[in-house]
């Protein structure tokens, strides 16, 4: 097991990537803190983590809110006694097509949750990181923060964003002994895909765009995650390391 003894902090791990991460991190060892904004999807990833024999905790937090991600993070360290794993995967489509009908307040929305939660999640989990010398951090960014994706502004610009951020804080905390790592997920068979390419594209639209030919699934970004925050990664940090099937090479 690559993770026996670990904390994981996984947010938005009430569906799709997250889920997958919080089911593969238990499988190898880990506790998981289950973070989501619907707790009903929190507590049903609880459930199944503890069938794996695992500890978990039930999270309902809004990433984009401060006093939230504070209370959250201290609940952790209170009732697991630290959190050496954190994986910033919570995240909202927008729902296009048309930029110029999107609001300013969709625009706020996408940035907060995606860029904001990154950040504040990041931010208060570093403090307990940076004192404890000790730490492992994924950020779920997307192929739309190194490429124009049609209708999503919003969204490519904070992904893109999360990437830069990814580095900033690698080169910050190098020294405290803290891997700070970005994951770039392309078109994987989640929720989130299906309320948003699956509404604009056929199944054979997306298919051409992969030159594997298929769509990825949850449990792909879930295997990246778990190498980034294993030992066998000890020497990388500030990567972004895009899982697509090839997407991003095809340019
Ligand atoms: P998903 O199935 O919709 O899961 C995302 C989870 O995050 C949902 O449970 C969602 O809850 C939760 N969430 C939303 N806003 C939140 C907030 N403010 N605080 C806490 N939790 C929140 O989506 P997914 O496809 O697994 O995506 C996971 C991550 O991968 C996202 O960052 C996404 O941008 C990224 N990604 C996905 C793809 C893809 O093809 N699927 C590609 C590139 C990148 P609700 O359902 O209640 O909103």
């Amino acid at each position: 097991m690559k993770l026996k003894g670990k904390i994981a902090l996984v947010t938005g791990a009430g569906s799709g990537i997250g889920e997958a991460i919080a089911f593969l991190f238990a499988r190898e060892g880990a506790d998981i803190a289950v973070n989501d904004i619907n707790p009903e999807t929190a507590e049903k990833t609880v459930d199944e983590v503890k069938n794996i024999g695992r500890k978990a905790i039930a999270l309902e937090a809004d990433v984009a809110d401060t006093d939230q991600v504070n209370a959250m993070v201290d609940r952790v360290v209170d009732e697991f006694g630290g959190v050496h794993i954190l994986v910033n995967n919570a995240g909202i489509p927008i729902h296009g097509p048309f930029i110029e009908k999107q609001t300013p307040e969709t625009w706020d929305r996408v940035v907060a949750v995606i860029l904001r939660g990154t950040y504040l999640c990041s931010r208060r989990v570093g403090q307990w990181m940076v004192e404890n010398r000790t730490g492992k951090i994924v950020n779920i960014s997307s192929i739309a923060g190194a490429r124009a994706t049609p209708h999503i502004p919003s969204y490519g610009a904070a992904k893109a964003a999360v990437i830069q951020m990814t580095r900033t804080l690698a080169v910050d905390w190098g020294k405290f002994g803290i891997n700070v790592n970005c994951i770039s997920p392309g078109i994987i068979n989640t929720p989130l895909t299906q309320r948003t390419f699956a509404l604009w594209q056929t199944p054979e639209e997306i298919r051409q765009r992969i030159p594997l030919e298929v769509m990825g699934e949850a449990e792909d970004i879930a295997n990246a995650a778990l190498f980034l925050v294993s030992d066998e990664a000890r020497y990388i940090t500030g990567v972004n390391l895009p899982v697509d099937g090839g997407i991003l090479a095809k340019g």
